[in-house]
């Protein structure tokens, strides 16, 4: 390895399911260390287990970490390395620190295969981890560990020596299920005369009850919390915190705050990670999202959304324009991400911007008071509002609070909206009501006047 002081990480999934938000976690700690000290972020497909690895998640774990925006400085695949290892595991048996081991297969033990296995000298292994500290280990019990099936099947621990060399990785940053594997891959730096990287193994990520974060694959997959209605800069925001304690920062920034990646460069610092586990905590992902949301500009949000849920209402293409816009607002305020919006679309939640809806009798008036004072206030609104000209929700507001004034802004202005909307919770009711026009508003305070005259 050449000695330049430039920093080089890495991240090296093993292409056997969909990008795990872990091994997001990950990626984005290996970029941010990278790039805060101008050095480079390599992605490394490993994928010499052909049985388990399949092109479909290769492509899987490349579109999330872009989707996310985390970009390699090169991109390389272990199966297209194969001659690299080949020679170094050659060398290794040519100097008589690993050798070929005639033995019984395991899936058959009529047949013999040709294994390669590291000399092992039995030693105690010591390194630093920038987050456990000194760690030993002692190596003996490892015995001569298999390094290759065979000269042109090399295994994981080779691999993965090998190629870090090559690309003169200076950091390992990876998940602390690897610590087991790092005297092993010692061992082997140490024969091949290679440079011992600088380790740092990140903590897991565990669920909110302390298990493991979801066995279902397609749970933890970060494709599958983008399609289910996460932004990408919510993501990587959430996953930038996830595993650093509570900190205290000189550049006046808050892990709370949402930063764009190059803030997140700026803000990350490797010796603030944690040693106690990450616990995912949903709701401070969907706070995230919901800033993300706000941010996002009318043509941007409407993308995100199949606004031809609405197109079975026949409307003014005007009045269509006025009241996405609303449901827009709306949605953009009580939901935390798309899907929740998409759901509450489907549930006909704002079917009342479009048509009458049921009301029930025992809904109409403002808490403690009675049918009758509501009667009398919803017919007191139907006079007012036939007197009005101009329909907009300031003339409504003018004339409407002059009544209000008198009896009280609850006990009127419950009923008004209850009874265009047909709902506990809605958009304001003088907003519906210069949406929906003079006519339906009347139309709608009549039809709760007679329930209540029943
Ligand atoms: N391919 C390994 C994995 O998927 C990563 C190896 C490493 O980071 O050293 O867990």
């Amino acid at each position: 390895m050449k000695n330049n002081n430039k920093i080089n990480t890495r991240i090296a999934p093993s292409p056997t399911g969909p990008l795990h938000i872990g091994t997001a976690r990950t990626a984005l700690y290996n970029y941010l260390y990278a790039k805060k000290n101008g050095g480079k972020f390599f992605i490394r497909i490993e994928d010499t287990d052909t049985k388990r690895c399949k092109k479909k998640f290769f492509r899987n774990a490349m579109d999330s970490m872009h989707a996310l925006g985390i970009f390699e400085d090169a991109l390389f695949v272990q199966s297209k390395r194969t001659e690299i290892y080949k020679k170094e595991l050659k060398r290794l048996i040519e100097e008589g620190k690993a050798y070929i081991s005639k033995e019984k297969s395991k899936k058959n033990d009529k047949k013999f295969v040709k294994v390669v296995r590291f000399k092992n000298h039995k030693k105690i292994i010591e390194f630093k981890d920038t987050i456990r500290g000194n760690i030993k280990i002692d190596t003996t019990e490892l015995g001569d560990f298999v390094i290759a099936r065979s000269i042109s099947d090399p295994l994981y621990h080779l691999t993965v020596v090998v190629d870090d060399e090559d690309m003169e990785i200076t950091d390992v940053i990876r998940g602390d299920d690897h610590i087991s594997n790092t005297p092993r891959q010692i061992l082997l730096i140490e024969a091949l005369g290679y440079t011992i990287p600088r380790y740092t193994h990140l903590p897991l990520i565990i669920s909110p009850d302390g298990g493991k974060l979801s066995k279902r694959k397609s749970d933890t997959s970060i494709l599958n919390y983008i399609d289910s209605g996460y932004l990408a800069g919510a993501l990587l925001n959430y996953l930038s915190i996830l595993g650093i304690g509570e900190t205290d920062n000189t550049k006046g920034q808050s892990k709370d705050e949402v930063k764009d990646m190059k803030q997140l460069i700026d803000f990350f610092d490797i010796n603030k990670l944690q040693k106690r586990s990450a616990t995912f905590d949903n709701k401070k992902l969907d706070w995230f999202n919901k800033q993300y949301i706000k941010k996002l500009s009318y043509i941007d949000f409407r993308k995100h959304l199949s606004f031809c849920l609405f197109k079975k209402y026949p409307l003014k293409s005007i009045i269509r324009k006025k009241i996405t816009t609303e449901i827009f607002k709306d949605l953009k305020e009580r939901y935390h991400t798309f899907s929740e919006m998409k759901d509450a679309v489907k549930i006909k939640e704002y079917d009342y911007l479009f048509k009458s809806t049921n009301k029930e009798a025992e809904k109409i008036p403002h808490n403690k008071s009675s049918k009758k004072d509501a009667l009398i206030h919803l017919k007191r609104l139907v006079e007012i509002i036939k007197d009005l000209d101009t329909f907009t929700v300031e003339n409504l507001k003018n004339s409407i609070y002059l009544y209000t004034d008198k009896v009280g802004v609850g006990e009127v202005l419950w009923p008004f909206r209850y009874s265009l909307s047909g709902k506990e919770r809605s958009i304001d009711g003088f907003l519906i009501a210069s949406l929906i026009g003079k006519k339906e508003t009347i139309k709608r305070l009549n039809e709760t006047i007679k329930i209540l005259e029943k």
